[in-house]
């Protein structure tokens, strides 16, 4: 007997054994026994054509019908299908025929199921992946409507802090002027400037959150006006010099080449930016270290660098600093206050700076050995700014346009 007659003469004989060991539930094997009676079919029709492709179309059904829960863990569940069904119908053939034509027939059906088992695993594969692939897209539409509702959250809780927070601070203001007349020493008096310094503190937090959520919904307008870098500093020099003095720390102010150079910016919101990175190098440095804000020119570019000699941040953490709400375990909360030895912030200030200096067109970054409050390896932040010759904005370029002419035809500033 030829071997496709002894597949045929063994298609009932397959079916009922297959069904048999394959399938527990009666309703199960009713559904599967049409598929498997076709696969069969088709498997005699590859062994007749030599061509085993025929075999794709009921590959390609089951492989659609993998589930979610097939597709959940990383088994693979047609594969290990087909594998038994391979290995059960061996046995059947080796149970049924002499050696000989088990051999036979083995060898004949052997390249259809090998194309089989190699469409199974392709099919699966691609099966995987876009369950996969469906899954990363599900995943980041839920973080992104996270982030946009923790973002409406911040920008209405901000808003809705500002109006009572500003009646607190213009009746304790009131109070506190009363009271300065009449008992400027009484213990009322030192009550109340506890309670100013609590809203001078809760402004700040509202305003940052303020600057979050305009950073996040890309309305941060900027006022470009003339600026001249080294003022900046020397006024947050000034600023700055009781918390120095405090911390008994040095701020030294290099002059570098530009940094005299006038170039148009939004001088109150680069002063946010430097204030907060000098305010984290005060924090984040012990007592008696050293702050240098110090630069250099490049084309069309300032680059300011502002180092310290504090704890540093580990390489790992040097991206997410930036990212909004930021605490590093490693500079957890010791003490509250904005300039104490490793006080605690609401992580929001190198998102602010980040914000600021990209609308500025510039770039900030941060670079330390690593963290280590032994060794103090410290940081160093840079800030790239653009070196803009006139104001993006056509009304503050006209105003300050006397200004512009003055300095290029002294050929002071280098144009972008
Ligand atoms: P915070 O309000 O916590 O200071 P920031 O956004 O200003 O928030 O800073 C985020 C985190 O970056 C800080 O909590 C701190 O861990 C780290 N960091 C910032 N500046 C420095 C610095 N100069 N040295 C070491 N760590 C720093």
């Amino acid at each position: 007997m030829g071997e496709n007659h002894l597949l045929k003469t063994l298609h009932p004989i397959w079916l009922e054994r297959v069904i048999q060991s394959m399938t527990k539930s009666a309703s199960v094997s009713e559904d599967l026994r049409g598929q498997l009676d076709q696969f069969y079919s088709l498997l005699v029709q590859s062994v007749e054509t030599s061509d085993p492709s025929c075999l794709d179309p009921v590959i390609l059904g089951w492989a659609e019908s993998l589930t979610q829960s097939d597709l959940e863990g990383d088994t693979s569940n047609l594969t290990e299908f087909l594998n038994e069904l391979i290995l059960l119908t061996f046995n059947i053939y080796r149970e049924t025929l002499d050696e000989i034509q088990t051999v036979e027939v083995i060898g004949t059906i052997l390249p259809a199921f090998t194309f089989a088992y190699q469409r199974a695993a392709k099919y699966e594969i691609i099966a995987h992946s876009g369950y996969k692939s469906n899954q990363l897209i599900e995943t980041q539409q839920a973080l992104e409507r996270l982030e946009k509702s923790k973002s409406d959250f911040i920008a209405v809780a901000a808003h809705e802090l500002k109006t009572p927070l500003t009646l607190i601070e213009g009746y304790a203001y009131m109070l506190c002027e009363s009271h300065k007349e009449v008992s400027p020493q009484s213990s009322e008096m030192q009550l109340l400037n506890g309670v100013r310094n609590g809203i001078v503190r809760l402004r700040s937090i509202v305003d940052d959150m303020i600057d979050v959520s305009m950073i996040d919904n890309n309305l941060l307008s900027l006022n470009f006006q003339p600026v001249w870098l080294n003022r900046l500093f020397t006024l947050l020099q000034i600023e700055l010099k009781d918390s120095l003095n405090e911390r008994q720390q040095v701020l030294t102010i290099e002059s570098f080449p530009a940094s005299d150079d006038l170039s148009f910016g939004d001088p109150e919101r680069l002063l946010q930016v430097f204030r907060n990175i000098l305010m984290n190098a005060i924090k984040y440095t012990p007592d008696c270290g050293n702050i240098c804000i110090d630069g250099r020119k490049l084309p069309g570019f300032i680059e300011v660098t502002i180092s310290d000699t504090g704890i540093g941040i580990d390489p790992e953490d040097q991206d997410i600093i930036f990212d909004k709400f930021t605490r590093l375990t490693s500079t957890s909360l010791h003490s509250s206050g904005k300039t104490k030895f490793k006080g605690g912030g609401p992580g929001l200030g190198l998102y602010i700076a980040k914000g600021i200096v990209e609308s500025h067109g510039g770039a900030i970054w941060a670079e330390s050995p690593g963290y280590d409050e032994k060794d103090l390896p410290g940081s160093i932040f840079h800030v790239l700014l653009p070196l803009r010759a006139d104001s993006p904005d056509q009304k503050m370029a006209k105003l300050f346009e006397p200004l512009t002419h003055f300095r290029s035809a002294k050929g002071h500033v280098e144009t972008q």
